[in-house]
């Protein structure tokens, strides 16, 4: 497991201006990460990484069987990245151990007529997690300052105005003020942001081109919002700065390497669950005489006929 310190030079400050470029897609932060060695063995690093995941996958599924019982938080998991920077698979791997009766996943694409007609946040109102749950949002109202941002041509039916800098401060002003809301009544909210570099994007593309079984992933529309890249860094940047706060932190995830990602993400899924120091909840002195009874009941029964 990483500890605290760990997580911290992965987590965007509250009110600071972040860069993506300080943060290292790749080796090089996986390997200061989970440094102990001097000199850190890519391959070693790898197998213990995946150990780690293996064991905080058993973790989180107790820590949500224990986030069922006390019907108290739910936890919101929210995932942006770029195209093929592994947000799917994360979610497959993370969340494999899982009990899908506690889990949900949400995929959020271009809004329909309907959620148009509504403001940008209802849609994921409508799918947030109940108590005891853990909710994922594969994107989410943050396209809403990502993708729109980018191509403002996307904004549609709104009252007139200028699409300037207050208006987007004003999205991010709505979106912490949400996340403040949900979170002062009981949802846990993690934000990462999978962090790959533009080359290891081209290699995933063409691992798609060339392989007849991956070519259902390639999408004509990723290759035009690859000519983006800049413009797309750049609002994340401000999306990521506006937007991580204490109640809601981003986290910049390595995700070049997709093994690190993935127990990355589980390790801070799993702290966080355990730190809410969840119990079972208490059995009262009734329910103890009523259980007692019943087990008397069920003895006499197994004693009797049939
Ligand atoms: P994914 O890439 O997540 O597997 P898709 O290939 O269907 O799924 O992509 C969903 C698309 O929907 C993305 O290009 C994303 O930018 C777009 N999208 C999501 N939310 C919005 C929004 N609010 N406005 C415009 N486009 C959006």
């Amino acid at each position: 497991m990483f500890k605290k310190e760990i997580f911290a030079k992965i987590q965007v400050p509250a009110g600071g201006k972040v860069r993506i470029s300080d943060f290292d897609p790749g080796w090089k932060q996986v390997a200061e990460l989970w440094s102990t060695e001097r000199k850190p063995d890519e391959e070693a690093t790898e197998f213990r990484a995946k150990k780690v995941l293996a064991e905080s996958r058993t973790q989180l599924a107790e820590a949500q069987e224990l986030l069922w019982a006390s019907d108290t938080y739910a936890i919101l998991i929210i995932l942006q990245a770029m195209d093929a920077a592994g947000k799917d698979s994360t979610i497959r791997h993370v969340m494999s151990g899982v009990n899908p009766q506690g889990c949900q996943v949400y995929n959020f694409k271009v809004p329909s007529e309907e959620e148009l007609d509504h403001n940008f946040l209802w849609r994921h109102m409508k799918a947030l997690p109940e108590r005891g749950r853990i909710g994922i949002f594969n994107r989410s109202y943050y396209e809403d300052v990502l993708v729109v941002k980018v191509h403002p041509e996307y904004l549609r039916k709104l009252p007139p105005g200028k699409v300037n800098k207050n208006f987007w401060n004003a999205r991010y002003e709505d979106i912490n003020a949400f996340e403040r809301h949900l979170t002062r009544n009981g949802t846990v909210i993690l934000k990462f942001f999978l962090n790959i570099s533009k080359g290891e994007q081209r290699k995933r593309f063409l691992k798609r081109l060339n392989r007849a079984d991956k070519h259902w992933k390639f999408s004509l529309s990723d290759m035009k919002e690859r000519a983006y890249w800049d413009d797309y860094m750049k609002v994340f940047e401000d999306a990521l700065s506006a937007t991580s706060t204490e109640w809601a932190p981003w986290y910049v995830i390595p995700a070049d390497k997709k093994w690190a990602a993935r127990s990355i993400v589980a390790q801070i899924i799993t702290a966080t669950i355990q730190s809410l120091d969840l119990e079972y909840p208490e059995v009262t002195p009734e329910q103890t005489a009523q259980f007692d009874e019943a087990r008397r009941q069920l003895e006499n029964e197994a004693n009797g006929p049939g």
